[in-house]
């Protein structure tokens, strides 16, 4: 019998070296992530673009060019947010395509009132939701990783209403992300302005198929969120997938 010292020798020893490197290589943070929580996510822009590709109402579309009324206070790319700290890279605000075209609308018609919108977050990349999680370990007003985010999908959104001639935001119940019982929509122990003002929004909102989320005043989900898959893309490798 011939011995073939290359493919019973030196093939298990290529294939065991091979084998110990991938073991060592360090895992990206997105592998990390998915291993811990399971929960199956768009991480590449190459992924993205053959999403898109498939189907153009998967691009994640940039709401300065569709609300360029709007004012854009995207805290969590601040220090000012309950992070105490920038969780975002640059204040990027995104949603799908037909949520940005429904919220598009509802800002012309609060235009016609007098009132315009200011945005605070939209889509968020899932590693900022695993982020909040580990800070908060609580679910109610975090989401959980093990199931991901609407913002994560694209398809939530978190504002409030302005006062088209002044900029000023309108009297709510609370600031952005108090996470007290206040927030709650059902919390109905305030003045009859804020009472209105909170109706308005949510009213103008429901009409494009946004759904308020009861926890959070500010917080809305586009109806067909489930459609669209959950996201762990920064803003620069949305830029870079160049739609
Ligand atoms: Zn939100």
């Amino acid at each position: 019998m011939k011995f073939n010292l290359k493919s019973q020798v030196l093939q298990p020893l290529v294939a065991s070296i091979f084998l110990m490197g991938a073991a060592c290589a360090p895992q990206s943070p997105k592998q990390v992530y998915q291993e811990k929580y399971g929960a199956p996510t768009v991480s590449t822009v190459a992924e993205y673009r053959e999403h898109v590709e498939q189907d153009p109402n998967r691009e994640l579309v940039d709401l300065r060019s569709y609300l360029p009324d709007a004012v854009f206070d995207v805290v969590y790319a601040t220090a000012d947010n309950f992070m105490g700290k920038p969780v975002y890279t640059k204040p990027g605000a995104y949603l799908r395509k037909p949520a940005a075209e429904a919220l598009q609308a509802v800002g012309a018609e609060l235009a016609t009132m007098g009132y315009g919108l200011k945005i605070w977050d939209a889509y968020r990349p899932y590693r900022v939701t695993v982020e909040f999680y580990e800070h908060v370990l609580d679910s109610t007003f975090a989401a959980s990783p093990y199931t991901g985010s609407k913002h994560n999908r694209g398809c939530a959104v978190d504002l409030t209403l302005i006062d088209k001639a002044t900029g000023e935001e309108l009297a709510m119940p609370t600031p952005f992300d108090e996470f007290t019982p206040k927030a709650h929509v059902e919390y109905n122990d305030l003045p009859e302005e804020v009472l209105r003002n909170r109706e308005l929004l949510i009213q103008a909102m429901a009409k494009h198929g946004f759904a308020v989320y009861a926890d959070e005043w500010w917080h809305f989900d586009f109806h067909d969120w489930e459609q669209y898959s959950l996201m762990d893309l920064e803003f620069e490798e949305l830029e870079s997938a160049g739609f």
